[in-house]
């Protein structure tokens, strides 16, 4: 084995309900999951095949802070189920596909709404609006073991105590098993891996001195500061 030429970069983690350590290694994101977001985005709500984009696993943030990125002036949130799988595979079955998770916690994709518009005219990827540094502020993540599987609850986020997103999860066109199973055609998923589940109507802009309340029914709530 050769030595390393660099220092190995650091295992990105998050925290676990129980007090543990999550691994990441990586972080995919489906788009337009609930009919009325694909609606409020312009988009035909019925049930094409699902869309997944990546952030990278460093952008899973638990300090509560969300720095507001540069080159944007329309900073969105956008509430999300985070999925975390403990094993993974290649054509995973959807009737299987629950066996591949080890937890469940709250997420936000925030998002430079105007670079990934400007990316969408343009056909380009959308790293430039999604995979930004500290981009999915998170809570800790609930171990299926003990909370059992989610598939329906409320899933809201307010801003200054204003309500601006406010859904259940049981309005996911593509549901948790569905979304590993078909991911698991694509691309072969393992252990560490963590999907984020699309968001409800309702998102918007957010200032620098905001503070976003994130919640899942079951999961608690996360409180983020725009800094
Ligand atoms: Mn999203």
């Amino acid at each position: 084995m050769s030595d390393l030429v660099i220092a190995a970069p650091k295992q990105h983690t998050i925290p676990t309900a129980d007090g543990g350590a999550f691994p990441v290694r990586r972080v995919y994101c489906i788009g337009r999951n609930f009919a009325d977001h694909a609606i409020e985005m312009g988009h035909d709500p019925n049930r094409e095949a699902p869309f997944f984009f990546q952030k990278n696993p460093d952008n899973l943030d638990p300090s509560g802070q969300f720095p507001y990125p540069p080159h944007s002036q329309n900073v969105h949130h956008e509430v999300e189920l985070l999925i975390a799988l403990k094993s993974g595979g290649t054509d995973i079955s959807v009737s299987s596909a629950l066996d591949h998770v080890w937890g469940y916690g709250v997420a936000l994709d925030m998002t430079r709404r105007d670079l990934q518009g400007e990316a969408k005219k343009a056909g380009r990827p959308w790293e430039i609006g999604k995979a930004v540094e500290r981009s999915a502020p998170i809570g800790p993540v609930h171990p299926a073991s003990t909370i059992g599987h989610i598939d329906a609850g409320r899933i809201a986020v307010s801003v200054n105590g204003v309500v601006k997103q406010d859904g259940d999860l049981n309005q996911m066109i593509w549901k948790v098993p569905e979304m590993i199973s078909y991911l698991s055609e694509y691309f072969e998923l393992a252990a560490g891996d963590v999907i984020l589940g699309g968001t409800p109507a309702g998102v918007g802009p957010v200032e620098r001195g905001d503070t976003m309340l994130a919640s899942i029914e079951g999961l608690g709530e996360i409180s983020v500061t725009v800094v």
